[in-house]
């Protein structure tokens, strides 16, 4: 197969977490006989540097013509005092919208020999937990009518949240799919007993499940989704919901892994391109130290490999050998924990993954 990739370092670690990725990706289509080729772009803060924009347009054309998109990170100090227009981060927006962006996945997973940096006590813990947050991305509350009026008790603000049925079919189509590549088990959360979207949220994903019959279905309300998080996270596979309860909850979920440099994501649209990142940032206090943490932007790659190339035999031997490099004792500074042993570089950590494939 031949995959044609756009990169965009960013700023910060953006740079050397991207390298890192290319390079694994470079490994396993070698190891696996595809050909790859990768278009480096510019975006964010170092775009800005360059161009006089955050996302320049050359930067959406390139996209465009690639079957998928890595990007690193965006921002910094040094574009913080920027009008909103020109800072790094308008880049993300305007880059998911160019790309007709929804669905926005994001798995949360604790293996076990990262257990100890979980918050969350070992007997709940247990093995580890994997769950996949799938997340409305492009309506609901963020998206609706707003403003201020005049209220009973004098000026008011309002938000109001609206979902139509082809957005609430194409994002639980999204997530039936997810399931399927998965362990099978969708939950849908919602709001269901004070809600009017979510009355048609839960309508419209139940008339979904009787087509994919071989999906454990069920429905869960938000509330009682958060406090299951913490309770007893391994009862979940794949969660779908809107974008506000999807906001919160996959913040929540990352919290409960307890290691912000390795968890992975991914946003989809209609077609098979995708955007796929970290779900950190570009963490400006260890920039250019070669000290990052590689592993979610090599995670994020493997989805790529899982999701926009249908290649889920690439994308398991790239995460088992994450595992098993983290299974070895191989630590990043982030990570470190208690760990007697001196800390990787990204550099080294990225070297140990690559050796495993
Ligand atoms: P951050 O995620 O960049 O950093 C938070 C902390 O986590 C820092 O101590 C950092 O060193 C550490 N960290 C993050 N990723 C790491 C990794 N891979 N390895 C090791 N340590 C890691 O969040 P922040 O400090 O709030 O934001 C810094 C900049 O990033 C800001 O300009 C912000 O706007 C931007 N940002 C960008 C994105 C994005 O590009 N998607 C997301 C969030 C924040």
């Amino acid at each position: 197969m031949e995959l044609n990739i756009a990169l965009l370092r960013g700023d910060g670690i953006g740079p050397e977490i991207v390298d890192s990725a290319a390079a694994v990706l470079k490994k396993t289509a070698e190891r696996f006989g595809h050909s790859i080729h990768f278009t480096p772009c510019l975006i964010g803060g170092a775009a800005y540097d360059e161009t006089g924009e955050p996302l320049p347009k050359e930067t959406v054309d390139k996209c465009l013509a690639s079957d998928s998109v890595l990007l690193g990170a965006v921002g910094g100090p040094k574009w913080d005092d920027l009008p909103g227009d020109k800072r790094p981060e308008k880049a993300l927006l305007g880059i998911r919208s160019a790309l007709g962006l929804y669905t926005n996945l994001r798995p949360a997973k604790l293996c076990t020999a990262l257990r100890s940096a979980s918050p969350l006590k070992d007997n709940i813990v247990g093995d580890g937990f994997d769950l996949l947050i799938v997340r409305e991305l492009t309506g609901g509350i963020y998206f609706g009518d707003r403003g201020y009026r005049e209220g009973r008790y004098g000026q008011e603000a309002y938000d109001t949240e609206a979902y139509s049925v082809t957005e609430i079919e194409r994002i639980g189509r999204a997530a039936f799919e997810a399931a399927m590549k998965r362990r099978k088990c969708l939950c849908s959360v919602d709001k269901a007993n004070v809600l009017e979207t979510s009355r048609l949220w839960r309508k419209t994903m139940h008339a979904l499940a009787e087509e994919y019959p071989e999906v454990g279905y069920s429905d869960m309300f938000v509330d009682n989704a958060a406090m299951q998080l913490v309770r007893d996270p391994s009862q979940f596979d794949v969660i779908v919901t809107s974008n506000m309860f999807g906001d919160i909850l996959s913040d929540e979920a990352s919290q409960i892994t307890g290691s912000i440099g390795m968890l992975a994501s991914a946003s989809l649209g209609d077609g098979t391109r995708g955007l796929y990142e970290p779900i950190h940032g570009s963490a400006p206090d260890i920039a250019g130290q070669n000290k990052a943490n590689p592993i979610a932007t090599i995670l994020s790659a493997a989805m790529m490999l899982r999701y926009s190339f249908g290649l889920s035999k690439e994308a398991d031997a790239i995460e088992s050998a994450v595992d098993s490099v983290l299974d070895a004792g191989y630590r990043t500074a982030d990570i470190i924990g208690d760990s007697p042993s001196a800390p990787l570089t990204c550099s080294e950590m990225t070297e140990k993954i690559i050796n495993e494939l």
